[in-house]
């Protein structure tokens, strides 16, 4: 049985991108009778509040887009994300911001950095002598992960010249995304992952913690991104593309209509439903560049 996952953070309303990537996991798993789990992803609690999580639900229940089982919200799943990183070999970093933009050489493909490994090899003595409270890393492998998304075809990626050794803990002891959504898609039983572009570069990490940990690999997908007409992701930022907004000028049929035409699921943008829809979903349909869209002519 597929098991497929929303798995929002609470920052925000819900906006059109999110509902886009909703909209293909929901019908990607449905489609093949499947079961939809819902993940709250409020690990950072200075960004995550709960009135944002009621909300979501009252937004994914709007459009139709209906689960099956709620998972544990990551603020509550401490204990098993501590057990899992007891297994892995993480060592404690004790750089600053500062210090590691200065080591650190860009990663040309996203602007993040690459870890240049400072920490790597400190000795007893030198960690006693930090007084900074340390962010733990992963000692990654020069080694190449890949794997076959199901829209997107082939990705390859050597970690060690990628990303580095990357963060599990951080230093006001909050675990990382990378290592919660690896526990719990696994808790969750989850088959297919399906979610925006912008995280295609997360899932060699979550491929190769998977390997670390002994649990399986689903299958993932990464979704275009609804960009503004000069190219710029769209984000909340932009108020008028937000659940709050959309929800006052057009119905959930209108919305999803409109949303299947920019997949490349319908030929036009029909009103329509997410159930409806389920029906004639196939991933042979669906674009795989990331598409443009003007919120003026949108509502
Ligand atoms: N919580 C993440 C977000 O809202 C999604 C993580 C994922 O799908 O793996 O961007």
């Amino acid at each position: 049985m597929e098991i497929g996952r929303f798995a929002p953070s609470p920052s925000g309303r819900m906006h059109l991108g999110n509902v886009f990537s909703a909209l293909l996991a929901w019908l990607s798993v449905r489609s093949a009778g499947g079961r939809m789990v819902l993940r709250i992803e409020d690990l950072d609690p200075d960004r995550c509040r709960p009135e944002y999580a009621v909300q979501l639900k009252r937004d994914l229940e709007w459009l139709g887009l209906f689960w099956d089982e709620e998972q544990t919200p990551q603020s509550q799943r401490t204990a098993a994300y501590a057990e899992a990183f007891a297994k892995l070999d993480a060592y404690p970093c004790y750089c600053s911001r500062s210090e590691l933009h200065a080591a650190s050489a860009p990663h040309a493909a996203d602007g993040t950095f690459v870890y240049a490994g400072t920490c790597r090899n400190l000795t007893e003595a030198e960690r006693a002598a930090k007084t900074r409270r340390p962010a733990w890393r992963v000692r990654v492998p020069d080694e190449e992960i890949s794997f076959l998304d199901g829209l997107q075809g082939e990705v390859r990626e050597n970690l060690a010249r990628a990303c580095g050794d990357f963060i599990l803990r951080r230093s006001d002891g909050v675990y990382a995304y990378q290592l919660a959504v690896v526990v719990d898609d696994a808790a969750a039983g989850v088959t297919q992952v399906v979610r925006g572009y912008d995280l295609l570069s997360s899932t060699p990490r979550q491929l190769w913690l998977q390997t670390q940990l002994g649990l399986p690999h689903p299958q993932y997908y990464h979704v275009p991104l609804l960009c503004a007409p000069d190219g710029r992701r769209l984000s909340k930022r932009e108020r008028d593309l937000d659940l709050g907004a959309l929800r006052e000028v057009m119905t959930a049929e209108a919305l999803l209509g409109r949303l299947a035409h920019l997949a490349g699921l319908l030929d036009r943008p029909e009103p329509v439903t997410a159930a409806e829809l389920s029906a004639w979903f196939d991933w042979n349909r669906v674009f795989t560049k990331n598409i443009s869209i003007n919120s003026v002519s949108f509502h």
